[in-house]
């Protein structure tokens, strides 16, 4: 592995562990060169994938752009660290098993809103402003519009729960 300050290509692993869910091994390596330190992550890639572009581009698929784009949306938002890796995780799987390996990169921006939905809303308006390209605060409006839609039908579709009615001893 390469060391990304020198360029010199004799760095050592130091340490070696499975990361938190064990989807990945994370390997701490130092540059006997330059001393510089760094961590690698090794993990399985069911396929190679192709990213299409509007342009009609065609780049490799790059989970670290991925995860970098979901943590933008995700800043300063009380999200567990382990539950994104989670869900960036889902995502790559999910791409993986289409059957194409070439994909549209819009097909990869809904795959993160619908996963950003159910994470944190705040983020899930941030990204889609980004990825819809949002210019007025009308389309702020749809989008919340369509979160409170969600909600809703989410409610109407669960079990509805037996009323609680109170009894003399709760409220004595
Ligand atoms: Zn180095």
């Amino acid at each position: 592995m390469r060391c990304p300050y020198c360029g010199s290509l004799d760095t050592q692993v130091k340490d070696s562990r499975p990361s938190e869910d064990s989807s990945a091994i994370r390997r701490r390596r130092v540059c006997p060169d330059c001393g510089g330190r760094f961590t690698t992550f090794e993990r399985v890639q069911l396929r190679e994938l192709m990213v299409i572009k509007k342009s009609g581009r065609r780049v490799p698929f790059d989970r670290d752009k991925l995860m970098r784009s979901v943590q933008i949306a995700l800043r300063k938002r009380p999200a567990d660290p382990e539950r994104v890796e989670r869900m960036v995780n889902g995502i790559v799987r999910q791409l993986e098993s289409q059957g194409d390996s070439d994909i549209p990169s819009e097909r990869i921006g809904e795959l993160v809103m619908e996963a950003l939905r159910a994470l944190d809303s705040v983020a899930y308006v941030r990204f889609a402003s980004v990825y819809r390209n949002f210019r007025e605060a009308k389309d702020f409006h749809s989008v919340i519009n369509e979160l409170a839609d969600a909600t809703e039908s989410a409610r109407e579709t669960a079990p509805s729960m037996p009323s609680a009615k109170p009894s003399p001893a709760n409220q004595a």
